[in-house]
């Protein structure tokens, strides 16, 4: 990885919500704290919402939609608006990076280098769809030509967007981007942990030009902003970035109005790899599996799978890496890992940590917290592991991996599949047969081979079975964001 550039935290512009093109403070006046994980300081105050700041901001989404000028705005120049969006984050690139290291913990090298770019592209990727999402013209059995049959591209109307906190700003651009193309209207949730780099996205959003209303942002927590949004009569759809447990309860909630859902959840990926693989790029695709992000990725490798015959050799590299990886300062540039994004998601791993320990894996490295301050966990690898226990089932959402061995490609398929997600799984392997057999028979929404966390806005991206429902990214992103009107026309 290039060496990233020196960036120092920027002060705070924006802690309010942005409700039809205004930054206002919350109907009850009241704030929570924004904190920089690797100090456990407070950042700022953000203003906290309730269903009021809600329902402000659904009727701007509403208003926007049907009468103000983004409802007469030709697609091209709605694109146009995206491309300026676009160029407005790559200019103020540094010190976006340097907001989500500040409210994330995350380096500043992975910053730079992946939820930057990543961004930046996203919003241009979409931009390049909005004036080509046509219709058809369907050939109905019409016999004596009485008939033409088109279709038509609509929005859906106004979209909920709820975000999680591992990819702040990413997550932000995954959602934005098709929603905006698609000429939908949005508010957006950001996680109560990470509000401060959406908030400067609509900062930019509204200098690039969206009229009022457009893009709406509401800080505040899931039980409160995120519930009342999910159960608003006036919202069309929600679309959500989180744990599965959090999915159910939207699920359910969003039932009476009947929204239209999408999911990105949660992961257990399978990781695998042959003898037969190049060691050296498996070891460092493990790394990247498993620790890049601070092992805060939905499609974290975090079931690694080793066949037999290499699996000693495999593990004394890997723990190897693991224990050279630099942790600190999310800051500095030489920084590999930074901290956990909070106290509570550093416990939670920590208790993971010891509950593998109790259920007789042997830790081989890591298992515990790295220096005194801030909420860095050192990177942890687990051997001896039995596919059924609860660290090699659950998400765990943090630098722990569990590597098992293997014996044949049936039976890595099979304890691969034993999960109840399905979001991503890798192989690594030189034999082709191998990597093809293996990847069409995984259940998983993504399938690497001899490579890992490769992302591309034009890639679709999602899971299968608790993993979630419907794709971001790619062409697939654009369905779950418009409708589809049928229009006959009689000639006769
Ligand atoms: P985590 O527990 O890792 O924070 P969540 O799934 O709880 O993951 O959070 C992801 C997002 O969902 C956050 O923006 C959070 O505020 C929101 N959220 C949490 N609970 C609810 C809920 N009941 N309804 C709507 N949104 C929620």
């Amino acid at each position: 990885m290039a060496t990233a550039p020196t960036i120092r935290p920027p002060s705070v512009r924006q802690t309010r919500n942005l409700v039809n093109g205004e930054w206002c403070e919350s109907h009850t006046g009241k704030s929570f704290d924004a904190i920089n994980p690797a100090t456990g300081e407070s950042i700022a105050a953000v203003c906290d919402s309730d269903h009021h700041d809600i329902d402000s901001a659904v009727s701007a989404a509403r208003r926007a939609l049907e009468v103000g000028p983004w409802s007469r705005m030709s697609a091209r120049d709605r694109g146009k608006l995206m491309f300026t969006l676009a160029e407005l984050i790559e200019a103020n690139a540094e010190e976006l990076a340097g907001l989500e290291v500040l409210n994330n913990g995350k380096p500043v090298s992975e910053v730079m280098a992946a939820d930057v770019p990543l961004v930046i592209e996203t919003i241009r990727y979409y931009a390049g769809w909005a004036d080509k999402l046509t219709g058809e013209t369907i050939p109905v059995d019409d016999k004596m030509g009485q008939f033409l049959c088109y279709t038509r591209r609509e929005p859906v109307g106004v979209c909920g967007q709820i975000i999680p906190w591992n990819f702040p700003m990413l997550m932000t651009a995954w959602k934005w981007g098709p929603a905006l193309a698609c000429g939908n209207t949005l508010v957006l949730k950001p996680a109560e942990q990470t509000p401060l780099t959406a908030l400067r996205l609509g900062e930019l959003a509204s200098e690039a030009g969206f009229p009022p209303g457009v893009i709406n942002i509401v800080n505040g927590f899931g039980e409160t902003a995120g519930d009342a949004l999910v159960k608003h009569a006036d919202v069309d759809k929600i679309a959500f970035t989180g744990e599965y447990k959090t999915a159910q309860i939207i699920m359910a909630n969003a039932a009476p109005t009947l929204k239209r859902l999408t999911f990105e959840l949660g992961g257990k990926s399978p990781n695998v790899v042959f003898a037969d693989a190049d060691i050296e790029q498996a070891v460092n695709g493990a790394m990247t599996g498993i620790f890049f992000n601070q092992g805060e990725v939905c499609c974290a490798g975090s079931r690694l799978f080793v066949e037999r015959g290499a699996h000693d050799d495999f593990v004394d590299a890997f723990k190897d890496r693991a224990q050279k990886r630099k942790l600190g300062d999310p800051f500095s540039p030489e920084t590999e890992q930074g901290a956990q994004v909070s106290q509570e998601q550093f416990e939670r791993i920590m208790g993971y940590i010891n509950t593998g320990k109790q259920e007789g894996a042997r830790c081989v490295t890591g298992g515990e917290r790295f220096g005194d301050k801030g909420f860095f966990v050192k990177p942890t690898i687990f051997t001896g592991v039995k596919n059924d226990m609860r660290i090699a089932q659950e998400e765990i959402f943090g630098p722990v991996v569990t590597v098992l061995p293997f014996e044949d490609t049936t039976q890595v398929v099979e304890q691969a599949n034993e999960t109840m997600f399905g979001l991503a799984a890798a192989v690594w392997t030189r034999d082709i047969s191998k990597a093809l057999n293996f990847a069409n028979t995984v259940r998983a929404g993504t399938v690497w081979v001899n490579c890992y966390n490769t992302f591309d806005p034009a890639a679709p991206f999602g899971g299968y079975k608790f993993s979630g429902h419907g794709r971001e990214n790619g062409r697939e992103a654009l369905n779950a964001y418009s409708e589809v009107k049928t229009v006959w026309m009689n000639l006769d």
